[in-house]
């Protein structure tokens, strides 16, 4: 019942927040075009015939978020709320992320009891047993977390069979989540990478370019550091529309002109986990920068020369004046444009990788298709991302 709450309340959240939340539209595009000049001379020939398809689609994750309850927690994640708020509080493994931050109740006949586990003892209410941390982790990641995937707060299963008899039987379990709110984002880019490893290994050449698409979407979320935070657009600190300023504004303003976006060769990725969370690590370090610059520049500068009004798609529109941006994007000393070139290079190594792990499947004969994007565009009501954020 409460995540059911929780996924409308979210739902309702985003589509009133829609457009703060990702690289804008055009951003996330230029990143998965431009990771196409990273690739191999192997894999050069596939994604160059493919490029407008990746690049079209780069946005379809955030399209998803508004009809799909699991989509938006993949977005982002809010690192305040998980241990000591650095990426090394964050379990290896998404299973783990799942049993530490959700509760776990057994229900039995007559009551509701908590289960935990530590220290070679599972604990059903006042009561414990011996079990081992194998048998644990064995039976939690069969029968718990399978939740998470179905979206499921209650679950038909028994306890592990070594213990079961020292408790009530549990009729049914059910499962508190406290992960969901606070986002996914490290956990899902390495589910991704082994999907896209395994579309690679079948050959399977619509699903390597979606997910292709997809996953460069998820890496350019993971490197902004809006995506990493409580805080993401400022709302916490009297700074709304900070998420859109930094991560739609700056680059549909400057990206063209400015930014360097000759980002060398793929490298192939030894260690996905610690890969991805190094993107969060990264990216929640400047948090702080990104905040405070803004905050600073908004004291100094007059208040009409800060919000400006545009035509956009037929609208006119209150933006961030060009000039104002161009005094944020100065203070930011080359943050994003750093961030847009590590979002290209991630991505390539990411797609490189996946063929890598795949045995470096040959790219010809039916894995040499060309497949046509259909542009699924789709104008939003907030005219200032008319074209998306
Ligand atoms: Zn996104």
């Amino acid at each position: 019942m409460k995540r059911r709450l929780f996924f409308l309340v979210s739902f309702v959240a985003f589509v009133c927040a829609s457009s703060y939340v990702v690289w804008g539209f055009y951003a996330h595009r230029e990143i998965n075009r431009l990771a196409v000049f990273t690739m191999p001379s192997e894999l050069a020939g596939f994604y160059k015939r493919n490029q407008i398809y990746v690049s079209t689609h780069a946005v379809d994750p955030d399209k998803r978020r508004y009809a799909a309850s699991l989509e938006g927690p993949r977005h982002y994640i809010d690192m305040e709320r998980f241990g000591d708020g650095t990426v090394d509080a964050l379990p290896l493994e998404f299973w783990e992320f799942h049993d530490k931050f959700t509760g776990l109740y057994c229900i039995t006949q007559t009551d509701s009891l908590e289960v935990s586990y530590d220290d070679g003892k599972i604990n059903v209410g006042s009561k414990s047993a011996e079990l081992k941390t194998y048998d644990y982790e064995k039976w939690y990641q069969k029968n718990i977390f399978k939740s998470y995937r179905y979206e499921l707060d209650t679950l038909q299963a028994a306890l592990p069979q070594q213990v079961r008899a020292e408790f009530d039987p549990c009729i049914r379990f059910s499962v508190f989540d406290t992960m969901m709110q606070h986002g996914v984002l490290p956990y899902h880019m390495v589910d991704m990478q082994r999907y896209l490893t395994s579309a690679f290994k079948k050959g399977d050449v619509k699903r390597i370019l979606q997910l292709s698409a997809e996953m460069g979407h998820y890496i350019g979320d993971a490197t902004v550091p809006l995506h990493t935070t409580t805080n993401y657009n400022g709302q916490e600190t009297g700074q709304r529309g900070i998420h859109a300023f930094w991560e739609s504004r700056i680059p549909e303003l400057f990206a063209e002109a400015d930014f360097d976006v000759l980002v060398g060769k793929a490298s192939y990725i030894v260690d996905k986990p610690a890969f991805f969370k190094d993107l969060i690590r990264t990216s929640h370090e400047r948090v702080d920068s990104v905040l405070l610059i803004e905050a600073d520049l908004r004291r100094k500068l007059p208040e009409a020369e800060q919000e400006c009004y545009e035509e956009r798609l037929g609208r006119i529109v209150r933006v961030p004046c060009t000039a104002f941006t161009r005094a944020y994007y100065n203070r930011l000393d080359g943050m994003v444009e750093d961030r847009f070139r590590l979002a290209i290079k991630s991505v390539g190594s990411s797609w490189y990788t996946a063929w890598v792990d795949a045995g470096r499947p040959a790219m010809e004969g039916d894995l040499a298709v060309t497949v046509e994007a259909k542009d699924t565009t789709f104008t939003r009501r907030d005219g200032l991302n008319g074209r998306g954020h």
